[in-house]
């Protein structure tokens, strides 16, 4: 496996493949790796001959007193996980070789990035859009693949594509969670093991709504009333929102349909942000 820190060396080992005929898939990451990111580069290999993991936490797209520097990290542990994964190259690059001196252009997604957490993070997504779109022009994938964990980038990355004419085909994947629900996050790492239960209130939020929702509840707003008090009954939670919205345009919903998706954010003792989402009318019932 090939590690790789510059821009220009990680163009000249994708234009070689290319030349060959061979296609990449580009799974994005900020490392610290778990499960959720290896069904990633899982599903990246059964759509390509080749697989690039990047592994950047980008300091753009984190707020000024945001985790930045708590974010975890450790890139020895995460050589030893993607080694054991079909993965041919990680492209990991420092900060200054993204952002050189004199840097100075920003891509925005405007409408999709206002909504749930781009009202508490400013700049969150213009941030992402625009590294993203840099480690498409350095990767050069064919395919790049995303989870649905992180719902709001996902389509803001698919309407950026559309939008700029960037040829790779974006894949959605699901959320991948731990046995107890909890959706896995390299964030969970900071997690106090006291606060478990706290964590939990997000994965068993969605639960309770699509169980309302089986009763017959489908306005909105009574959801969220139900939602939000359910969470706050949990010691050291503070819900940073409860949004149900439409699953592509993310416009806010003000009653359940098949295409409405209930997005969490919520803190957790005051220092760790967890989001969760999912559609509130499964397709089929949970097994
Ligand atoms: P991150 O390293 O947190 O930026 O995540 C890198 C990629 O992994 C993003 O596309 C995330 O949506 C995805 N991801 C993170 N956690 C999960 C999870 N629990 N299940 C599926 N994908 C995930």
């Amino acid at each position: 496996m090939d590690i790789i820190q510059r821009p220009e060396d990680m163009q000249a080992w994708t234009r070689t493949r290319s030349r060959s005929g061979k296609t990449v898939a580009l799974v994005p990451t900020m490392g610290f790796f778990h499960e959720g990111h290896l069904s990633l580069m899982r599903r990246a290999a059964d759509l390509c001959d080749q697989v690039v993991v990047s592994l950047f936490v980008n300091p753009t797209q984190f707020g000024p007193n945001e985790d930045l520097d708590r974010y975890p990290r450790n890139f020895e542990r995460d050589m030893t996980l993607v080694r054991g994964e079909n993965v041919a190259a990680v492209f990991a690059p420092t900060p200054d070789l993204m952002y050189p001196q004199g840097f100075q252009t920003e891509i925005r997604v405007r409408d999709l990035a206002t909504h749930l957490c781009g009202r508490s993070r400013p700049g969150h997504f213009a941030g992402v859009a625009t590294v993203v779109t840099k480690l498409f022009n350095i990767v050069l994938p064919d395919v790049a693949v995303f989870g649905e964990k992180d719902y709001q980038q996902l389509a803001i990355i698919r309407r950026m594509v559309r939008d700029l004419n960037i040829p790779v085909r974006i894949v959605g994947h699901p959320i991948v969670r731990e046995a107890d629900g909890l959706a896995m996050s390299s964030r969970n790492a900071n997690l106090d093991p006291n606060n478990r239960a706290a964590a939990l209130s997000l994965s068993t939020a969605l639960e309770l709504a699509r169980d309302q929702v089986r009763q017959g509840v489908t306005d909105t707003a009574v959801l969220t009333s139900t939602l939000t008090g359910y969470i706050h009954g949990h010691k050291g939670t503070e819900v940073d929102y409860v949004s149900f919205v439409d699953g592509d345009s993310l416009e806010p919903a003000a009653a359940v349909t098949a295409n409405t998706v209930l997005a969490l954010a919520v803190r957790i003792d005051g220092k760790v942000r967890l989001i969760d989402n999912g559609l509130v009318i499964m397709e089929r019932p949970a097994s």
